[in-house]
């Protein structure tokens, strides 16, 4: 075994995980010739050895030990430290070094950084941890587990997503005060243990592993993520939300005489989550308003809408596809190509962003709905019904449309289904 342990590469990322020292024997008499052969053979595969420089290995130790201790770290700590333990530690952080290492734990999921205002000072390390948080807030059952909150909040945030920020505390402030009776019995055991165990205070260190003291931090990085948008006295979690749109709003688009044809993306895969991060996304825009109906926001689980000076945004979801709509509610106003193309554009490159962040290439193709349906107005299922951009003659026509020559024969009007969009 140690034979051929020597032989794999000295460059190989898994060779820093297996040491002479760590190899026993077993009193087993089994054929372990192709357990060996096969162990070699993955670690010396090729994929292995990719080219990472040896002074960032320092980081990934560092997220090992401290994550038990700590969930976030402080740039300024992880560069002390590169001072403290590689040869030229401050020069390997000056430089965009600092910036390829950080993303490079990002993306093997070890950390999580992101070089932006408000995030690009710390690094969470805990990965498991950050999702915890996020799962404390969207499990549903807590409220059965002793979390107080009152029951309108519980009621309210179930139903439309709207989190009170009293309630997300409650939350968080609950499963700290279930950390803190484990950590005092883990403790009380160690202590009976080793009664002469020179502990050195570590109180400080402790209070880190807590969500509480992480709160803002976390909710940050879970807006980058598109979990939640923050809010000052209430947060928005998009995929916690269950509300049906309303008869009245669907009636008002509907009746707007004022209305752009429904700009459709489809995509050959669609993750859950982009809708979701493309609404918060949404929510950040300057100059954008969650438009609200009877004092409440139009936030559904299939559709979101916003206003814009005076437009009102639609924005819809299904399976298979992401599909937008501008609608003026005063009767007698024209709509402008400039403005509804910059709705477009800025829809686009939030897509496109969001797109770009799954590790699976998401692609879209983008055409429109041939029929609009009265009651299927929001998130109407486009299979069958789809167009893409490249099938519509850029001619001014009416003509019979390519999908329903037979059955359900149907006009399509190229110059209103196209009016408006950037294409
Ligand atoms: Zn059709």
């Amino acid at each position: 075994m140690a034979s051929l342990i020597s032989q794999i590469p000295k460059s190989s990322h898994l060779s820093q995980y297996i040491r002479d020292d760590k190899i026993f024997c077993t009193e087993f008499n089994l054929p372990l010739r192709d357990l060996e052969t096969c162990l070699f053979n993955i670690a010396s595969n090729q994929r292995w050895n990719e080219n990472i420089p040896k002074e960032w290995s320092f980081f990934g130790i560092e997220i090992n030990q401290k994550k038990i201790l700590m969930r976030i770290m402080k740039i300024s700590k992880i560069r002390s430290t590169a001072s403290e333990i590689t040869d030229r530690g401050e020069e390997v952080f000056k430089k965009v070094e600092k910036l390829d290492m950080l993303r490079y734990y990002h993306d093997a999921g070890k950390a999580l950084y992101f070089k932006e205002d408000g995030l690009y000072d710390k690094v969470i390390i805990n990965v498991q941890w950050f999702i915890d948080a996020f799962k404390h807030i969207i499990t549903d059952k807590l409220h059965f587990t002793g979390i107080p909150g009152t029951q309108e909040n519980w009621e309210e945030y179930y139903k439309t997503g709207n989190l009170r920020d009293q309630l997300l505390v409650e939350i968080w402030k609950y499963k700290d005060e279930e950390l803190f009776e484990k950590l005092k019995k883990e403790e009380k055991y160690s202590d009976n243990e080793s009664e002469d165990n020179d502990s050195e205070d570590e109180s400080d260190e402790n209070d880190k592993r807590y969500l509480l003291c992480h709160k803002e931090s976390l909710l940050n990085f879970m807006q980058r993520l598109g979990l939640l948008a923050i809010g000052t006295e209430s947060h928005y979690v998009p995929c916690m939300n269950r509300k049906e749109i309303e008869t009245e709003l669907l009636n008002l688009i509907e009746e707007s005489e004022s209305k752009s044809s429904v700009l459709v993306y489809q995509f050959d895969f669609l993750p859950f989550f982009l809708f979701f991060r493309l609404v918060v996304g949404c929510m950040q825009e300057n100059g954008w308003k969650v438009l609200r109906n009877r004092g409440t926001s139009c936030l559904y689980k299939n559709a979101a809408l916003f206003s814009y000076i005076q437009y009102n945004i639609v924005l819809s979801v299904t399976k298979e596809s992401i599909q937008l709509q501008v609608f003026c509610p005063i009767q007698g106003i024209i709509l402008e190509t400039e403005k509804i193309c910059l709705i477009q554009e800025r829809i686009e490159e939030l897509l496109n962003a969001l797109a770009g962040t799954f590790n699976r290439k998401i692609q879209y193709v983008r055409g429109f709905r041939c029929r609009m349906d009265k009651e299927e107005t929001i998130a109407m299922d486009i299979k069958e019904h789809f167009l893409p951009e490249k099938d519509i003659p850029k001619e001014d026509l009416k003509l019979m449309c390519p999908l329903h020559s037979v059955t359900d024969r149907h006009i399509i009007d190229t110059a209103e289904l196209t009016r408006y969009w950037k294409l």
